[in-house]
């Protein structure tokens, strides 16, 4: 029997309703409680239990936080260390991030004073999606109250001088890619850099950096007040923890909800999301982690778990946690080269495969999605995804290959079917309404 997250071990309140996300609502749910005594543990047992709480970044890589600010200098020389917050949220499906802005800023910036401690960094900087206003005057907001009540700033009452700048940025998805962001940051065009070097070594205006996610940030200070062994219990191994899921498309009641991890994919969308629309049967495929995930067809999503292991087993992914339902209406071919569309739309252009390889993937999933394409070019699609997989500086070159190679390792037929269905003069897809 699934085991769900109860509401005190909720980190997030973006289940309680309304509430206060102003300064003292937050102090009465818990966050600034015991900040100095977290830091006057020191930077060592702070990264120690980051590492033992067993947090995978929640930005989608999924690599270990407290290793990853373990990477940072031992010693602070000429060059100053920066924490970045990647707020830059716009993988689609993904709201995780707006939600923690909207109610609960105070926890996010809490966990950039830890975590700057820890990494001895003096300056944070927010760079904030461009469409988030509303997140914006949020954090702005409570920004302001931390300075004000002497919480962080110059002389603040937890000894480590510290400041946060919020950064908005002009709406592009590429500067989610930490690299992109910083060139950005720096006030030039976004393109990812080449690694190495690695941004712990040369990050922001050449200095060591950490880029963190908000919600890998976020969650800190909760972590290091309730204990490493609290955080590590919820999961299974290796996918422990907390998770906040975005869940849209054809469910019943489309949601934000913090549940734990390895939870399987069918009791998250029943408990939380209504369900699915016309039931369960109705289910045709979900892409589990944002559009840069596989798709995965009803008979998988049956029974597997929400986490990065189980989903990877399946050449998925846990990605953002960005659940997108789609019922058996849906024409799945329109929609990848949808997606397909979007990376073309999304690509630098700095490397040939991500450029002309996003162009083309879309434009043949286009007339397939028509059936007006050769049997023959399903295999030379996949062989052009594998050609773009790997190659290119960044990662959106992978995120625009592997929904196509999920499309064609679980939807071949439907692609067949409509190629024969157009030669033959037929309806090329009919959709399948339930409910
Ligand atoms: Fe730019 Fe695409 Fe290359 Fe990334 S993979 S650097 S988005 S061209």
């Amino acid at each position: 029997m699934t085991q769900l997250l109860q509401d005190k071990d909720r980190i997030f309140t973006n289940l309680f309703g309304h509430h206060d996300a102003g300064l003292e609502g937050a102090k009465q749910r818990g966050c600034w409680n015991g900040t100095k005594e977290i830091l006057e543990q020191g930077r060592d047992w702070i990264i120690d239990n980051m590492k033992a709480s067993g947090l995978r970044g929640r930005g989608g890589a999924g690599f270990p936080t407290g290793l990853k600010w373990s990477f940072m200098p031992k010693e602070v020389g000429a060059r100053p260390h920066y924490l970045v917050v990647n707020a830059d949220e716009s993988e689609p499906g993904t709201c995780k991030d707006r939600e923690i802005m909207r109610h609960d800023p105070h926890l996010l910036i809490e966990g950039c004073l830890i975590a700057s401690f820890a990494m001895q960094a003096h300056a944070c900087y927010i760079y904030l999606r461009g469409e988030y206003v509303t997140e914006r005057l949020a954090l702005e907001r409570a920004v302001k109250e931390a300075y004000e009540a002497k919480l962080i700033g110059d002389k603040n009452i937890h000894g480590w001088p510290f400041h946060v700048y919020i950064h908005h940025g002009a709406g592009a998805y590429i500067c989610g890619e930490e690299t992109a962001l910083l060139e950005s940051l720096e006030g030039k065009k976004g393109q990812p850099r080449m690694k190495p070097p690695f941004p712990a070594n040369a990050g922001l205006y050449g200095c060591p950096t950490t880029v963190n996610n908000v919600e890998s940030i976020a969650v800190a200070g909760t972590i290091l007040r309730r204990g490493a062994e609290w955080f590590a219990s919820f999961g299974r191994e290796r996918n422990v923890g907390t998770k906040i899921f975005s869940i849209s498309g054809h469910v019943n009641k489309p949601c934000n909800v913090e549940e734990a991890m390895s939870i399987p994919m069918r009791a998250l969308i029943e408990t939380h999301a209504g369900g699915v629309r016309g039931g369960w049967d109705n289910l045709k495929a979900v892409i589990p982690g944002g559009s840069s995930v596989s798709l995965l067809p009803k008979h998988i999503c049956d029974d597997v778990l929400m986490d990065f292991d189980a989903l990877q087993a399946h050449k998925s992914g846990l990605g953002t946690a960005a659940v997108i339902v789609m019922d058996m209406s849906t024409d799945v071919v329109k929609a990848i080269a949808r997606i397909s569309y979007f990376y073309r739309h999304e690509s630098c252009g700095q490397c040939t495969p991500c450029r002309e390889g996003t162009g083309w993937m879309w434009r043949v999933l286009e007339r397939m999605s028509r059936g007006e394409s050769e049997i023959s070019e399903i295999d030379m699609l996949l062989d052009v995804a594998g050609q773009v997989e790997g190659h290119t500086i960044c990662a959106l070159g992978d995120a625009a290959a592997w929904p196509v190679q999920g499309l064609i390792r679980h939807f071949r037929g439907e692609i067949e079917s409509r190629i024969n269905n157009y030669r033959a003069g037929k309806p090329v897809f009919v959709s399948q309404v339930a409910a």
